[in-house]
């Protein structure tokens, strides 16, 4: 077989290299291993440095070491364990000899002879016999290598993954084999311009020097993926990963939204009227940049960060004004039922002295219910409605819908954009979360979403005290918690979820409960509140919680998001030791909504690990969420910082966000600065979306 002409020696299949035949075709296809570019893209894993040789003499028992010399002699040894045989060298040079065994591979008769050059690499031990000895060396034959140039010794080694039956040493052959046929002219997808500015290799020398770094490469370096071949390969990714995102926001540009959208000084005034307060700078300044955005003619795709308490709603519901003004409907999500019901409570409040009508539909809203409101909100009459993810998935029209407001959760907020737009609809849409993200991933993740940030509180906030208690003093958290309900305060008890099984979750939860109340708190109301309640069960809870009849609420995780009692000022913890800091976060967030100094207690159980200790000092030590969100990436990485890989971050070779946001930023510019040249025409833009998708798998954002 020959090789077609005129194609990306990149796509040439593995079986065209050296050695591959059907069977080892089909072992690298089982590892994902088709092509040669799906190979030399399979990166290393470390390097080993194996390029100083040692006089044999001076290797001391117990290291590895790097040796050349001749062998003097070289043969089979059959041992008393039957077929059973070992294979035994003798390694000489100026200084000396040591001895080389390798275990049952009798095919070496056929490979090492006296008299040959090798070069050997392996850990030397002392052996019975009183000698120095390397069991199962890597070697090399010198002379019959052309150049004398060694693949697995005598240089900085690359050590790949073993991928099922391709071993780390065959991979490293293949990769060899592999490179010597790529032509040094290969496509280099990095604008030159770009290339040369920064000093990179070409793409070639790049493969190059990363699976088979030149000797003056520093090892350290080049473990932590940073020698400048390391860089240039890095930087090809983060700058077609940017390629897309820039290419997605221009396409967002030049998309139009239904209606326009504009901000009259009366509409100004009624939006005034509907303020119970005055806004905080960071409160101001975030409803500016979505106002101004509201009257751009392609839709808003904004990402409103604030700490929880910070005040994103009024934000949300001001600018939902401006869009009713015009004329046009505003559709406002929670993820929750009970949060959508909040929402409905707060914000038909603060407009029932207005025109709008506001209305509630969630999953409870009875058939008949449904029904009208289906109907008025098809024909206009209703401005504003509130509910949960169903709102845009299942059978509602709208008359005109101009504007989306997701709450608390951007993952599903990313999602729905996909489905209004598969519907025709183009509204501005403004996601709020009180996570924050950290910048690096908010970049990766949405970098063509805009991105406001309310970074102070309401005023006459006190801070919340937080304290770590150890279970086994857990009579004091009582006795806080006690003394807090005697002031007419209200406290939450929060119970970890473990994934294996609800069912015992909420058994420790109803346990907890059922101990407080008869045990600990006979003279208050406890009240329980889990996720495997009935809706209206759940409703009553709350209700009665918000109204105050129960004092103590013990909760599974369910009550994270958004729930507002204010007078609740206790903020228990159990277990605290198993929850993610941002989830604790938010989990405080709860208490600290009115002029009462509240409270937040982590019990924990001893003993913990390191991890979890650093996670309870940072809750500790700040309550700024933009502080804990840095925190929480660096405690747990890109990859865990949303639990799991669904969340939308893409999937890199070889960036890592953790320690490549620098380089992502860079990549950025240059892919603004460069992207002309790269995608000329709206083809090109459509065939990048789709490689890039499948590349990256990200699920469709914006
Ligand atoms: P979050 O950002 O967590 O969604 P909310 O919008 O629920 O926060 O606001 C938290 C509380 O703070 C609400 O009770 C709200 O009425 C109040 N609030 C918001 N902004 C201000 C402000 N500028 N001045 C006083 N109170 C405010
Ligand atoms: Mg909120």
């Amino acid at each position: 077989m020959s090789q077609p002409v005129n194609e990306d020696p990149l796509d040439t299949p593995l079986q065209f290299l050296k050695g591959v035949g059907d069977r080892r075709a089909a072992d690298l296809a089982r590892v994902g291993l088709h092509t040669v570019e799906h190979l030399l893209f399979r990166f290393p894993l470390r390097y080993e440095d194996r390029s100083r040789m040692l006089p044999i003499a001076s290797v001391r028992p117990g290291t590895r070491a790097s040796l050349t010399g001749r062998l003097v002699h070289a043969g089979l040894r059959t041992t008393r364990r039957r077929g059973f045989m070992i294979f035994e060298a003798i390694l000489s040079d100026d200084s000396g000899s040591i001895m080389l065994t390798w275990m049952n591979q009798k095919f070496l008769a056929n490979v090492l002879k006296a008299g040959q050059h090798l070069v050997v690499y392996g850990l030397a031990e002392m052996k019975g016999h009183g000698g120095l000895q390397i069991t199962n060396a890597d070697f090399e034959i010198l002379d019959d290598e052309e150049g004398g140039e060694t693949l697995h010794t005598g240089r900085i080694v690359p050590i790949y993954e073993r991928a099922g039956a391709v071993t780390p040493k065959q991979q490293r052959k293949l990769v060899f084999d592999a490179l010597h046929r790529l032509p040094p002219d290969m496509r280099d997808p990095l604008p030159e311009e770009v290339r040369q500015r920064r000093g990179f290799p070409t793409r070639y020398a790049a493969l190059h020097a990363t699976h088979f770094p030149p000797s003056d490469v520093d090892l350290e370096t080049l473990n932590i993926f940073d020698s400048l071949a390391q860089r240039r390969l890095k930087f090809d990714e983060a700058f077609e990963f940017q390629l897309g995102t820039v290419a997605r926001r221009r396409l967002a540009l030049a998309e139009q939204k239904g209606g326009t959208i504009v901000v009259t000084p009366q509409i100004r005034e009624t939006a005034k009227r509907v303020l119970p307060f005055k806004l905080t700078p960071g409160q101001f300044n975030a409803l500016k940049e979505i106002v101004d955005d509201l009257q751009k003619p392609h839709p808003m795709n904004r990402l409103l960060q604030g700490d929880v308490g910070a005040g994103k709603t009024i934000v949300a519901l001001l600018a939902a004004v401006v869009v009713m003004e015009n004329g046009l409907q505003v559709a406002f999500m929670a993820p929750t039922e009970i949060l959508a019901k909040q929402h409905f409570a707060t914000l038909s409040t603060l407009l029932v002295t207005s025109r709008f009508r506001v209305a509630l539909l969630t999953g409870s809203t009875t058939a008949a219910k449904r029904r009208q409101y289906l109907a008025e909100i098809q024909s206009g009459a209703i401005n504003l409605v509130i509910g949960t993810h169903a709102l845009v998935q299942g059978d509602v029209l709208f008359h005109r819908l101009g504007f989306v407001v997701i709450d608390e959760q951007h993952r599903f907020g990313v999602l729905q954009r996909a489905t209004l737009r598969e519907k025709g609809l183009h509204p501005d849409a403004l996601v709020m979360t009180a996570t924050p993200i950290p910048r690096t991933l908010a970049l990766a993740m949405f970098g063509d979403l805009d991105s406001s940030s309310i970074r102070d509180l309401p005023p006459g906030r006190l801070p919340i005290k937080t304290r770590m208690i150890p279970d086994a003093r857990r009579d004091e958290m009582h006795e806080f918690v006690r003394s807090e309900l005697q002031a007419g305060r209200q406290a939450y008890v929060i119970y970890p979820l473990v994934e294996e099984s609800e069912k015992l979750d909420v058994k420790a939860a109803t346990e907890m409960a059922d101990t407080l109340q008869q045990q600990v708190f006979p003279e208050f109301t406890v009240g329980l509140l889990h996720g495997k309640m009935k809706n209206d069960a759940k409703d009553r809870v709350m209700k009665a919680f918000a109204a105050g009849q129960i004092h103590l609420l013990v909760s599974t995780t369910v009550v994270e998001v958004g729930i507002d009692v204010p007078n609740a000022t206790v903020m228990v913890v159990e277990h605290a030791e198993r929850f993610g800091l941002s989830q604790m976060h938010q989990l405080r967030g709860r208490v600290g909504r009115s002029q009462h100094q509240s409270h937040c207690l982590l019990v924990y159980q001893t003993p913990m690990s390191a991890e979890a200790k650093d996670r309870l000092s940072a809750m500790v030590e700040t309550t700024d969420g933009f502080i804990i969100a840095e925190r929480d990436l660096q405690l747990r990485g890109a990859g865990d910082f949303f639990g799991t890989r669904q969340a939308g971050l893409p999937t890199f070779r070889m960036i890592d966000l953790d320690r490549d946001g620098g380089l992502m930023d860079e990549a950025l510019q240059d892919a603004e600065q460069s992207f002309a040249l790269v995608v000329r025409t709206p083809h090109d833009i459509s065939e990048l979306l789709r490689s890039w998708s499948a590349r990256f798998r990200l699920m469709e954002v914006g």
